[in-house]
């Protein structure tokens, strides 16, 4: 695959294959979903836009939806009986944040999936209690 024009050097390492192949990196519901292979999919979607918009108001996006994550985390939490929308509302939310912090990486030139190595190679020590 060759390096788009804009495209970071290690988003251009990843290879993406055809969605129906069984492990393509390419987001999909029948393959394996890779952190690199969805934050790739969010740069070739988004990243113009993105890249316009530009870091503050794209972290105000994000923030927005911590909030809506924030509320459908009060709405399923335990002792609560949520409705199977507000169960849905949960999981989307939790897509949301992903996609947008996926996003802020990308206009900041940030590969997550080595970001992560902090704590699967590297180690991270400590408990947050
Ligand atoms: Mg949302």
């Amino acid at each position: 695959m060759s390096v788009r024009a804009g495209c970071p050097a290690w988003l251009g390492r990843i290879t993406l294959r055809p969605m129906s192949t069984p492990d393509s990196n390419t987001p999909s519901r029948t393959g394996t979903l890779t952190i690199s292979g969805f934050q790739r999919f969010i740069f070739d979607k988004y990243y113009a836009t993105d890249s316009a918009r530009g870091t503050p108001p794209t972290f105000m996006w994000f923030i927005e939806e911590i909030g809506e994550l924030s509320t459908a985390l009060a709405n399923n939490a335990p002792g609560k009986q949520p409705t199977a929308e507000q169960r849905g509302n949960l999981e989307e939310e939790f897509a949301d944040v992903f996609a947008w912090l996926c996003t802020l990486a990308n206009i900041n030139n940030v590969d997550l999936a080595a970001a992560l190595d902090k704590y699967l190679v590297k180690g991270v020590e400590g408990v947050k209690s």
